[in-house]
């Protein structure tokens, strides 16, 4: 525990890791957006087998151990599970993460013109620096809902021939007022032309951009109806000269999304039935209805349970009451450029493998989902029985700030939780930073926990 991976790997195992970033890298580069990672992950389970739920019901059928499934939710959070042998009452064992990464959403009147060019308005969403979205290349991703019925998908800056936006920033010889760090949200506006429409008086630039629209058979007023996400542009690549670390865009919570979907599919006649979860909105509270504070996960386990067996309220209580979770999100590692919030002895650094957050909270734990050291205990022992290599980590120091997850929210089922995902630099940043070999200790975690749990 707390010790640096590579003592404990060889070449063969070091290229395993790498290899298993490789699908990882492809993962998180085509899905940036919750709507993006459904379809991702919808993709990657029917290939493995996995049906749909409501198929299954409206088919009549019993499910039997082994059986596969997979049930969406708006397409922006999604349930995978596999039949265990064991009577479901007996407990899941479930892997939660969250696919909704901070970005900047489009307003819903978001096209306006000043001085000659075209802007785009926007509402940052979760927890950004602002001035880390300034000058750096941004793509278009989202829908847009025709009062007809017909959903017109956007991806837009991620070909090398499309375009690219992005937000301006000040020059230093202007910025008089040093405000390196002070960009506020209403000027993070998206500058996306500058071309007059020659015909019209007022607004010409726009105008023009709304034209362009309209060929694509766009109304300015279609905005209303939309889910346009704003995101760094580009795929996540190597990072480092040993290309030891991977670069990219929502790693935050895609890394462990990924992670808990491949030992999904590595997973043939458990002993539980598990379950891996990926849900939307935790990123601003774990709320609405694709987030985990929505009735989804619940609903969906009382679905499994009717056609598994015979149906009752108590048997979902009790499914829910005796199932183990990891909460698998990240956590930040021990910045060499920043180390004044951190505490060496007790926070994560990177290539230490999978980081376990006993509680997580602020100032005097508050709002914290603490684990009970008999479920840690089990954990030590499926982790070290497996040789997994792992770290126990806080979020910084007692009084430098703090985080929450889903942990709480999976808690009140009055199940085991506990936190535990890969560290990542320069979290929530348009590119974070993490450690093939946290990566793959991840994964080989996930493995271990759906498998002995
Ligand atoms: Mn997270
Ligand atoms: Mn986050």
């Amino acid at each position: 525990m707390n010790k640096n991976v590579y003592e404990n790997y060889d070449e063969k195992k070091l290229k395993k890791a790498f290899d298993f970033c490789e699908g990882y890298k492809q993962f998180i580069s085509s899905a940036k957006t919750e709507r993006e990672s459904i379809i991702e992950t919808i993709k990657i389970a029917t290939n493995a087998g996995y049906k749909n739920l409501d198929d299954i019901i409206k088919s009549g059928k019993k499910l039997k151990a082994g059986d596969k499934i997979y049930s969406v939710n708006m397409d922006k959070a999604i349930i995978l599970a596999i039949i265990g042998k064991s009577p479901i009452e007996n407990g899941l064992n479930i892997v939660g993460s969250h696919i909704d990464s901070p970005r900047l959403d489009l307003k819903a009147t978001p096209l306006y013109e000043d001085n000659k060019m075209c802007m785009l308005d926007t509402h940052y969403y979760g927890g950004i620096k602002k001035y880390q979205w300034t000058a750096t290349p941004l793509a278009i991703h989202g829908i847009i809902c025709k009062k007809d019925g017909t959903k017109i998908r956007l991806n837009y800056g991620e070909n090398e021939n499309d375009p690219v936006f992005g937000i301006s920033d000040l020059l230093p010889h202007l910025d008089k007022e040093k405000r390196t760090e002070i960009v506020t949200g209403e000027e993070l506006n998206l500058l996306v032309g500058t071309i007059p429409d020659k015909d019209k008086k007022t607004d010409a630039v726009k105008e023009n951009i709304v034209k362009i629209l309209k060929s694509h058979n766009i109304d300015e007023e279609d905005l209303f109806s939309a889910e346009i996400e704003i995101v760094p542009a580009g795929k996540a690549r190597d990072f480092g000269i040993d290309k030891s670390m991977v670069f990219g865009y929502g790693q935050d919570d895609k890394v462990c999304a990924y992670t808990s979907l491949m030992a999904m599919l590595n997973l043939k006649n458990p002993e539980k039935t598990c379950v891996c979860l990926l849900v939307d909105k935790e990123e601003i509270g774990s709320v609405g209805a694709t987030g985990m504070e929505s009735m989804f996960f619940e609903n969906t386990i009382a679905d499994l349970i009717s056609i598994i067996t015979d149906y009752s309220d108590l048997k979902l209580r009790h499914a829910l009451k005796n199932s183990k979770m990891l909460s698998s999100d990240v956590t930040a590692a021990f910045d060499p450029n920043r180390p004044t919030p951190f505490n060496k002895n007790t926070d994560a650094f990177l290539a230490r493998g999978i980081a376990f957050c006993k509680y997580t909270g602020s100032r005097g734990k508050s709002g914290a989902s603490d684990a009970n050291p008999e479920f840690i205990a089990n954990l030590r022992k499926i982790l070290d029985e497996n040789n997994i290599n792992y770290q126990a980590t806080e979020m910084g120091k007692v009084e430098a700030g703090g985080g929450g997850t889903i942990a709480y929210i999976m808690a009140k089922y009055d199940m085991d939780v506990i936190d535990a995902g890969v560290p990542v630099l320069s979290m929530h940043a348009p590119w974070e930073i993490t450690a093939k070999v946290d990566i793959f200790e991840t994964y080989l975690t996930y493995d271990v926990f759906y498998r002995f749990m």
